[in-house]
């Protein structure tokens, strides 16, 4: 009697808490779709709701941006599931070994990953509050994970732009400024990278600290909520081609399973929508494809609208567009996809077993080595994937060889390291490693190569058999350093190293760096090893205590040298022994460069090299002395003629001075030609089938021939060059277009060399393939006192291409 008046108690109490809770449109004082919700009001509302519905709604903060908004996730389920919610996440989590017994489907739901894409975030709103209160029966054997926006910073630098330049009522005209953002709009994040294309890199805070909690769940059902053109229809699952092999029958199955029960609704309300195009499954680090290679059901929603739409637009068609209206379908196929998920929540638990427990892959372990750094690097991205890695236990492995491209072994050395799809992220392990992943169709959305061991700059074998491993031995630290020795020598051949000299300029210690090999007390140092010492230093007090410092935090190995004399090369006095000047850095942005491209640069001097930039915009460049300033950099972008001949002629005559300009990419068009510098793009070559009448159903096939779509290619090095000290004679580059440069008359550090280029990973079309015969990567032009730095392929691309980053670091330091 007791325990049922309890019970029934408990059930009013929670009906009504349920009915008095108040809508988004209740709780903001505004209809929801009539304003754009600033990301703090989002959170109060579901602050309220957590406070209002403790028992159906658990809010927590995983993290901050870099303009320190918060990072939030509701979980929000049955009352029961709620009481039990660590046992459920912990059953779960055993179907990746195989042995738990789990039966509740999880479902997360990610919004506004593009913050201009600014529906998704207030449908988020809606659905939540409708999971509590009319749907609240899906949530007997389901725990919906909602992430109400991934990227706030992106999402406030639209809806307060938005709520600054829009009209009064708002302008369905898209001629008004309210439907057009300019230069920056609100789609990236701080650092203006594109958190859809971060899942697997997890190179911004964002991503690195949703991972973390992302891989505590490993949800069986995961929709990254986006927007698309305003005249474009609904796009939901099922996803086009091509798709990765290794995604199961199963995933496909049910993304049509979903796809149809959204339709239904669709149909009912006459709204359009697409399947099956544009949105491929393929590219590893997107927020549908990283969950899917987890296990998930992984899809992307597209609403047409995003930072063109505002509150209301006028479409192609002449239909009226409304934030309402987008509202109502993503809160449509959001519900939809819980529905579907609480309906088959058995199927998705069988199957999320089944995927964990595929190992039948075609190589078994992948053996890595080289640079103790780039190991090190590539260990720290693994550990954030829970990625297990080890010791190989055997002395030499073999396989396919990642250098040579075919097959050949490797003698196993102490920094090692295996990684062996045999473990529960097996088919992630596969993705991201595999030489070269098999292409069922070559139209996609996104670069098609991206394969760890290039990528890092490492040697590796891929086996088709397991090698065995151990724990890796964390590594020793070597002993202090003698406070008298004459120098300290430390490598360069990592962006580490490149860190620590960043670190020492900082500190104001004098570095030179060596010209020549050389040798000395028996050791043996590359070109541009730095040399600190002490008689450069002899006016810093605090020298030895500094030095100490910096090379302790930085876990850096140096070399003391009781000498100058070398036993071979030249000695620290020679005028091949050159002081590192502490350069005053200068960056262009705004129009014409690429908010991408610039925010990479931005991104890797504030966050990873830790080096102090000036940003100046091209809007008052003309009024900046560039004598201010030892290097400038212009980011790609779509420069065309830009610069005129007085800008062009200002900018020779400061390189003359003694300036050291860097262009990347598409900048190299703004700064070549007859009035610029001396770089010289190549001609187009003859398509040889261009006169033959070509079938109208084909365009896209025969646009492609000419399309490079991010494929990796073996460049030659001369690492006796200063732009590619730290290298080998070869570097595995991610051409991303099909751009080619002639040779430069001097300073080709790295290139394509022959005829035909053959990729080693990716898709390159035939026609580009001529173009980019024997180009030019990164080179150097000098000019009399200094220095153009041309950078065609792009070491910095969203910041995962870790070995790329060392040539960056060169042309700041190393070159003259
Ligand atoms: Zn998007």
């Amino acid at each position: 009697m007791t325990r049922f008046l309890f019970s029934l108690l408990a059930l009013t109490s929670c009906f009504l808490t349920a009915q008095n809770l108040k809508s988004p449109s209740e709780f903001l004082g505004y209809e929801l779709g009539t304003e754009f919700t600033r990301h703090h009001e989002v959170v109060d509302y579901y602050q309220y709701l957590a406070e209002q519905a403790p028992d159906m709604v658990k809010l927590t903060t995983y993290g901050q941006t870099n303009e320190r908004r918060p990072l939030l996730l509701a979980y929000v389920s049955s009352a029961t599931n709620m009481a039990n919610l660590e046992n459920i996440r912990q059953e779960h989590l055993k179907d990746t070994e195989g042995s738990g017994n789990s039966s509740a489907a999880i479902v997360w739901l990610s919004y506004n990953v593009h913050g201009n894409e600014s529906v998704s975030t207030e449908a988020s709103m809606q659905t939540i509050y409708e999971l509590l209160t009319s749907k609240r029966s899906y949530l007997d054997n389901t725990v919906v994970i909602m992430d109400p926006c991934i990227n706030p910073d992106g999402r406030d630098r639209y809806s307060n732009w938005y709520n600054q330049y829009k009209n009064t009522p708002h302008q369905l005209d898209p001629n008004s400024k309210e439907h057009n953002e300019g230069w920056w709009s609100g789609r990236s994040n701080h650092y203006m990278f594109d958190l859809n294309r971060d899942w697997a890199w997890l190179t911004q805070v964002e991503s690195q600290q949703r991972i973390k909690v992302y891989n505590e769940w490993l949800p069986h059902v995961h929709v990254d909520f986006h927007e698309q053109g305003v005249n474009e229809p609904y796009y939901f699952a099922p996803a086009a081609e091509p798709y990765h092999e290794v995604i199961t029958d199963f995933q496909r199955d049910f993304q049509v399973t979903l796809g149809k029960n959204h339709a239904k609704y669709f149909d009912a309300e006459g709204w359009f929508y697409f399947t099956k195009e544009i949105f491929d499954l393929f590219y590893p680090s997107y927020g549908d494809t990283y969950p899917t290679y987890n296990g998930a059901i992984g899809m992307t929603y597209e609403q047409g609208g995003s930072g063109h739409a505002g509150l209301g637009v006028i479409t192609g068609i002449g239909d009226t567009l409304t934030l309402k209206d987008r509202i109502a379908h993503h809160h449509t196929t959001g519900l939809s996809t819980i529905e579907v998920s609480h309906q088959n929540a058995e199927r998705l638990n069988q199957e999320f077993k089944k995927f964990y427990q595929n190992k039948n892959f075609k190589y078994k372990s992948y053996v890595l080595n080289g640079d103790s750094d780039k190991i090190e690097a590539l260990k720290q991205l693994l550990s954030k994937h829970k990625i297990k890695y080890g010791s190989p236990t055997v002395s030499s492995v073999k396989g396919y060889n990642y250098q040579t491209g075919g097959s050949g072994s490797m003698a196993i050395s102490q920094n090692s390291l295996v990684v062996s799809t045999n473990q529960s992220k097996g088919t992630l392990v596969k993705v991201l490693f595999e030489p070269n992943a098999k292409l069922s169709d070559s139209l996609t959305y996104d670069i098609t190569a991206w394969s760890l061991p290039y990528a890092y700059g490492l040697n590796g074998i891929a086996s088709t058999s397991l090698v065995t491993s151990q724990a890796q031995n964390p590594a020793v630290n070597s002993g202090a350093l003698d406070a008298n020795s004459y120098a300290y020598i430390s490598n360069w051949n990592s962006m580490k190293d490149a860190k620590f000299l960043a670190a020492l300029l900082k500190a104001g210690i004098r570095v030179r760096k060596a010209d020549h090999p050389f040798s000395v007390e028996g050791k043996s140092f590359a070109r541009g090893s730095l040399i600190i010492t002490k008689g450069d230093n002899q006016n810093n007090a605090d020298f030895f205590s500094q030095l100490t410092k910096i090379s302790r935090e930085f876990s850096q190995e140096l070399t003391a040298s009781s000498t100058g004399y070398v036993d071979s090369g030249k000695d620290f006095g020679s005028a091949y022994v050159q002081m590192i000047s502490k350069p005053k850095i200068a960056v262009l942005s705004g129009e014409p460069t690429s908010t991408l491209r610039f925010g990479e640069i931005w991104h890797f001097f504030e966050q990873q090299l830790e080096y102090p930039i000036t940003v100046i915009d091209s809007e008052y460049a003309d009024q900046v002395d560039l004598k201010d300033y030892d290097i400038l950099i212009l980011p790609s972008g779509g420069y065309g003629n830009h610069f005129n001949e007085a800008q062009l002629t200002k900018l020779k005559d400061w390189v003359s001075a003694g300036g050291k300009l860097i262009a990347m990419g598409g900048a190299i068009d703004g700064i070549d030609g007859e009035k610029g510098f001396g770089i010289k793009k190549k001609e187009a070559a003859k398509d040889s089938t261009k006169n033959k009448p070509k079938p109208h159903k084909n365009a896209q096939r025969e646009q492609i021939k000419n399309a490079i779509t991010g494929a990796i290619f073996k460049a030659r090095v001369d690492n006796s060059h200063p732009l590619a000290y730290g290298y080998g004679t070869e570097y595995f580059t991610l051409k991303l277009g099909s751009a080619g440069y002639d040779y430069l008359k001097y300073g080709n550090a790295a290139y394509l060399e022959g005829e035909s280029p053959k990729q080693v990973s990716g898709f390159a079309g035939s026609e580009a393939l001529k173009k980019v015969a024997n180009s030019l990567i990164f080179g150097v032009e000098n000019r009399g006192e200094g220095a153009v730095v041309y950078m065609v392929d792009n070491p910095l691309f969203r910041g995962f291409w870790e070995n790329g980053k060392l040539f960056f670091a060169n042309a700041l330091f190393m070159v003259d």
